[in-house]
């Protein structure tokens, strides 16, 4: 069965208890709106807070740790977002594969820690300008992106409702640069062969792929009307209502 659109906040490190009343206003239009699936990944402090106020929207974490806990000052394991009323968890996000030197060996114990605490994941993969100008833009992201994926061998029953994937060109994040339709297109199409391959031809074909990268209000219609892409993952424009849920209303 096809699913709703996912829209999809990451509000990075932005946000003190001042910012509910846009999540709240996030949540009432959700209501509103329920053509859209609508979710916002705020910093770990208002988890709590939002998912308490929240009844439309899901909300979720930024990373999350590979180990249930232990010595990891600072850290934050999958089952302490689940406990705080987290959903999901967004995973190799490009801010975290380079300021924080994550691999994809990492980012994928990660995504099968966050599945095994019962929360989804939202797995980013994207290239660098650099990589995209040496033509090598594709065979770079299928190759980040697989040796991200989990495995689901315990459930692969629940992979559609359980794993997301949000292409994410380094260059555009946060640039105001997106990238042109045909090239997401082709990344998308490309994306979704990968994940048939990986999941099989029912599952790799209904798990939906997000694109992000500098959505606005004003590009959404366009970028959310391409084939294959399920939604979008937005940084800045998830800040205020307005723009999100302007974004939201173009899916
Ligand atoms: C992001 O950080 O995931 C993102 C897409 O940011 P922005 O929308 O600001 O480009």
């Amino acid at each position: 069965m096809p699913q709703r659109p996912y829209i999809v906040g990451n509000w990075k490190m932005h946000g003190t208890r001042a910012m509910l009343s846009e999540a709240r206003a996030i949540d009432r239009a959700a209501q509103r709106h329920m053509k859209v699936e609508v979710a916002i990944a705020p910093p770990y402090t208002l988890i709590h807070p939002v998912h308490r106020e929240a009844e439309q929207i899901a909300v979720g974490a930024q990373d999350c740790h590979h180990e249930e806990g232990g010595a990891h000052t600072g850290d934050i394991s999958a089952a302490m977002i689940a406990d705080a009323g987290g959903k999901f968890v967004i995973l190799g996000h490009s801010e975290r594969r380079q300021n924080h030197s994550e691999t994809n060996a990492q980012v994928k114990a990660k995504a099968d820690a966050a599945l095994a605490a019962g929360l989804r994941v939202i797995l980013c993969c994207g290239e660098s300008e650099e990589t995209r100008d040496a033509g090598r833009a594709v065979s770079f992201v299928k190759k980040q992106l697989k040796a991200s994926l989990p495995d689901f061998s315990d459930a692969p029953e629940s992979v559609v409702e359980r794993l997301t994937v949000a292409y994410e060109p380094v260059w555009a994040i946060g640039t105001g640069k997106t990238a042109n339709i045909e090239d997401i297109a082709e990344m998308h199409a490309e994306i979704r062969k990968l994940l048939v391959s990986v999941y099989g031809e029912e599952n790799g074909a209904e798990i939906r792929i997000l694109y992000g990268g500098s959505v606005k209000p004003e590009n959404a219609s366009e970028i959310l009307s391409t084939p294959e892409v399920g939604g979008a993952l937005v940084g800045g424009a998830s800040l205020t209502a307005d723009s999100f849920m302007g974004i939201a209303l173009a899916a």
